[in-house]
């Protein structure tokens, strides 16, 4: 599973830094990015979510 962020387009909701703070975080630039990949169920279920629930559906999921 790899994740992606169109980060360009990114409104710093802070949605996906919730929901997994284990792969999203906000960048010095105050959009998201990914700074680690999901390991594990949980951190890919949590990644999912949040890939799901960004508002503007940047987040882009390889499985
Ligand atoms: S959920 Fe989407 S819009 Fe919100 S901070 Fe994450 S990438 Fe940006």
């Amino acid at each position: 599973m790899e994740i992606s962020i169109e980060r360009t387009d990114c409104i710093s909701c802070g949605l996906c830094v919730g929901a997994c703070p284990e792969v999203y975080r906000f960048a010095d630039d105050g959009l998201a990015e990914v700074y680690h990949q999901p390991e594990g169920e949980a951190q890919e279920r949590s990644a999912r979510a949040a890939a799901g629930g960004c508002p503007v559906s940047i987040i882009y999921v390889e499985e």
